[in-house]
């Protein structure tokens, strides 16, 4: 079994790493930094997309084990201090992996089209003056879009940009495709849905319009398009993450430690 890790170095010390190290070569894992098996990654949810994006073309052949270092954990069901457990339970067999679909972005100009992989959301936004843009879902046109830009989240980043917008928070389990709207114009001239809308994750997203100057967020990730882009196409892709997650994992027990517990007390 080869692993690698990712942590965020302003929680995780040295000495944590090299402990961690130590446990895992014990129990018969090999450091392999570029062909892992499983890689644990150690921080909050940040550094999971983190870690996703750094594998992401062998995202297919990989088990994500996250190890909480005290953020929201929506996708860290350990924390630092569980490792003994944590690698009893992956030896045991006592762990599921569960796949979840990626977004995929096909960033279609002139001259070529550029395709982009998420966990949470896609995002096309113009910081600098308003985005116009028909949205289609399956070719049917739903509106003419004026604003700062549109969020297109998965289910596991329904909890993350698209909720401070506004949006509903889905189930992680559920592979649907959420649109909010960042700033809409409504008026006389452009008029919008001014509502999230949930999809099937068998949909294809269209936006087209003439985007200049326009930026693509994806996860901590961006694109600044220069060139003229036509269309932004965005639909739930074939490339799954595979995440490891306890046994006993429970969404609304999740949900509710990262937004509930403290307005309770
Ligand atoms: P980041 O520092 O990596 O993350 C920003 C915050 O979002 C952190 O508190 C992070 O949790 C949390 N987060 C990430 N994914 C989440 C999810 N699926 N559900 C709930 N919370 C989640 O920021 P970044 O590098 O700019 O971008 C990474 C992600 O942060 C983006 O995909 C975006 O969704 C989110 N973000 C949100 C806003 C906003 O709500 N206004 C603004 C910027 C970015 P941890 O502390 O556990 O890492």
């Amino acid at each position: 079994m080869n692993y690698s890790i990712c942590y965020k170095k302003e929680t995780i010390t040295d000495m944590y790493i090299d402990s961690l190290k130590k446990k895992l070569s014990k129990s018969g894992f090999v450091y392999d930094e570029d062909n892992p098996n499983y890689v644990f990654f150690l921080g909050g949810d940040g550094t999971f997309l983190r870690a996703v994006h750094k594998y992401i073309d062998k995202i297919e052949t990989i088990k994500f084990v996250g190890l909480n270092a005290g953020t929201l954990g929506f996708f860290l069901d350990y924390s630092t201090n569980d490792i003994d457990d944590l690698i009893s339970d992956i030896l045991n067999n006592n762990i599921n992996a569960i796949s979840y679909p990626l977004l995929r972005a096909d960033i279609i100009s002139r001259k070529e089209v550029k395709t982009i992989y998420a966990v949470n959301e896609i995002r096309v936004e113009n910081p600098f003056r308003s985005l116009v843009c028909d949205v289609s879902i399956e070719d049917h046109k739903l509106e003419t879009f004026a604003g700062n830009g549109l969020v297109v989240a998965s289910s596991l980043g329904s909890s993350a940009y698209n909720k401070s917008l506004g949006g509903a928070i889905i189930e992680h389990n559920l592979p649907l495709l959420e649109i909010t709207e960042i700033a809409a114009i409504q008026n006389n001239a452009y008029r919008s849905l001014a509502s999230s809308l949930i999809i099937g994750g068998d949909k294809k997203i269209s936006l087209k319009g003439k985007f200049s100057d326009i930026v693509i967020g994806y996860d901590h990730e961006f694109l600044k398009e220069d060139k003229k882009i036509n269309e932004v196409r965005i639909v739930l892709s074939n490339k799954h993450v595979n995440l490891m997650r306890k046994v006993d994992h429970n969404y609304i027990d999740v949900l509710r430690k990262a937004f509930i517990i403290d307005k309770e007390m």
